[in-house]
């Protein structure tokens, strides 16, 4: 296979862009490169990006199997038979499988955040307390299996070319290790569409605008726009603290991480984590002048 054709070749060209944009146009130019959890994050990111993958493939055959089964034996056509973007042209089907992808994967973001015992999943990747590229990268396995198992079905019913997944998923990389990088871009008018870093930082803010946070989109911000669970300061401003509220009391080691959704502690407090930080009132009226001028 070409190397162009490999994820990893990807994954090592736009973590080198991405680190190297941060050196020139840093939103904290004195940000440590090397910080706190610095050695962790590089294990998430073999972690999530190799092993979770291998265990899901290897998963995903005997689900795939039981699935074809279960549907032949209810007189149901095999999903990789329906194909329905198939007929379009490359360039349709990007478009369409990236949409659909995406407003998935808001939905489920979103689902993260407002159901407790998801959370305590998806709190992983909000206890950094810096973002940079590599905070891309720290998620729990739980939230790689839920993203994955959730849109599987989806995209095999759409029956898109190979090369067009491949495409969807490097451009997916890219804007993920942008929105997390020490950057302050907006990109623009184009913020009502993509998302970015100064968006992103915001939906890492302890300090939350609306139930549960604010900005859950991806790759795009359209959602986050239509649906009203937008959060954009005027003027703008990076958020002052990022994490969650009981920060504190989260796990340090990488085992203690990855066992932490499993335990019974957060149950005796469920909704604390979740639970919204009030803005301020002089945010509440900058988000107000912010949404009615449409800036
Ligand atoms: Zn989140
Ligand atoms: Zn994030």
């Amino acid at each position: 296979m070409p190397l162009y054709l490999q994820f990893y070749f990807w994954l090592l060209l736009i973590s080198v862009l991405v680190f190297t944009l941060e050196r020139f146009f840093a939103r904290h130019p004195h940000q440590e490169v090397i910080r706190d959890d610095f050695g962790q994050d590089l294990f998430w990111l073999l972690f999530n990006t190799q092993y979770v993958s291998w265990m899901l493939a290897l998963g995903a055959v005997h689900w795939v199997r039981w699935l074809n089964v279960a549907l032949f034996h209810a007189g149901v056509p095999p999903p990789e038979t329906v194909r329905l973007l198939a007929t379009w042209p490359l360039w349709l089907q990007f478009i369409g499988c990236f949409l659909v992808k995406d407003f998935l994967e808001w939905n489920i973001h979103r689902s993260l955040h407002r159901i407790p015992w998801l959370w305590e999943i998806h709190k992983l990747h909000h206890s950094s307390e810096r973002l940079d590229w590599l905070a891309t990268f720290r998620s729990h396995w739980g939230e790689v299996i839920i993203y994955k198992g959730l849109i599987y079905l989806p995209l095999v019913l759409l029956g898109v070319d190979d090369r067009v997944i491949f495409v969807v998923l490097v451009w997916s990389l890219l804007m993920q290790e942008l929105v997390h990088a020490n950057l302050d871009w907006d990109w623009g008018p184009l913020r009502y569409i993509l998302n970015s870093p100064r968006l992103h930082a915001w939906h890492h803010a302890v300090e939350m605008h609306g139930k549960s946070g604010q900005n859950f989109g991806i790759n795009l911000t359209l959602w986050d726009w239509l649906f009203g669970t937008v959060y954009w300061p005027a003027p703008a401003r990076p958020p002052d603290r990022l994490g969650f509220a009981d920060m504190e009391k989260y796990p340090r080691s990488v085992w203690a991480r990855l066992w932490s959704p499993f335990t019974l502690r957060h149950r005796r407090d469920p909704l604390a984590a979740t639970a919204p930080v009030p803005p301020s009132p002089a945010d509440t009226k900058k988000a107000a002048v912010a949404q009615s001028q449409g800036s």
